[in-house]
């Protein structure tokens, strides 16, 4: 289900172009691939608030093939990137390595909560923007880790946090198949919302994303 009127977002991503012919490319074979990168107006909204925010540090969970790494990078921030999966991993590593954003992107391997925990130290590391886009039930695991490494107008932004509608309605989600994940989703919402430390808005872009500005 999608959570906006098709015929508006179709409307909406007419205007949608590439950033690159290699990103397009790319974008081409994730989709095939079915390998859930950001959709088109996300990818657009995600542009509009880099360009505007210029994060110069950008800290993801989720690489997938390196597709919004790289649309990160073009903003010329440094982005690290986590992904759990080797081989995703080693795919991603493969397409930003013939980008020209080699330089700019460092993937790390593993659980995206372990691997901040292990690599990065508070006071010492901070990110300007954090980017949440893997394990949909295990957001809140993220962002507790990433929390600490952000300063005050720090951007998390949370991905997917719709889930194709269901986050609203059990009724998009008749078998029950999706309930954990829901579940877990409501809770993450509702946590980010009444955080003290956060400012959230959530918005019907793409699939649902969740602005969290840290105060
Ligand atoms: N951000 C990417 C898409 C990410 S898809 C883009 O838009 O281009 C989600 C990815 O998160 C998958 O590749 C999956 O393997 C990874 N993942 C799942 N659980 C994870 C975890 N616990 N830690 C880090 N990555 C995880
Ligand atoms: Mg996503």
């Amino acid at each position: 289900m999608n959570i906006t009127n098709e015929l508006v977002t179709e409307y909406i991503n007419g205007f949608y172009r590439p950033m690159t012919s290699e990103l397009g490319e790319l974008r081409d074979e994730a989709e095939a691939a079915k390998v859930p990168i950001i959709l088109r107006e996300t990818e657009s909204f995600l542009n509009f608030i880099t360009a505007t925010v210029r994060p110069r540090k950008i800290l993801e969970i989720g690489t997938a093939v390196g597709y919004s790494a790289q649309v990160f990078a073009m903003c010329g921030a440094e982005v690290v990137t986590i992904e759990k999966d080797e081989k995703m991993a080693q795919t991603a590593a493969h397409n930003i390595e013939k980008s020209p954003f080699a330089e700019k992107i460092k993937i790390l391997v593993g659980d995206g909560e372990d691997i901040i925990r292990e690599n990065f130290k508070i006071g010492l590391d901070c990110f300007d923007l954090v980017f949440i886009d893997a394990a949909k039930s295990h957001y809140k695991r993220f962002l507790d880790a990433a929390l600490p490494l952000c300063k005050s107008g720090s951007l998390i932004i949370s991905d997917n946090v719709l889930l194709k509608a269901a986050t609203a309605s059990d009724s998009y989600d008749p078998s029950g198949r999706f309930k954990t994940n829901i579940k877990n989703m409501r809770r993450y919402i509702e946590y980010i919302y009444s955080h003290p430390q956060l400012q959230t808005t959530v918005i019907a872009c793409g699939d649902g994303l969740a602005l969290s500005r840290c105060i």
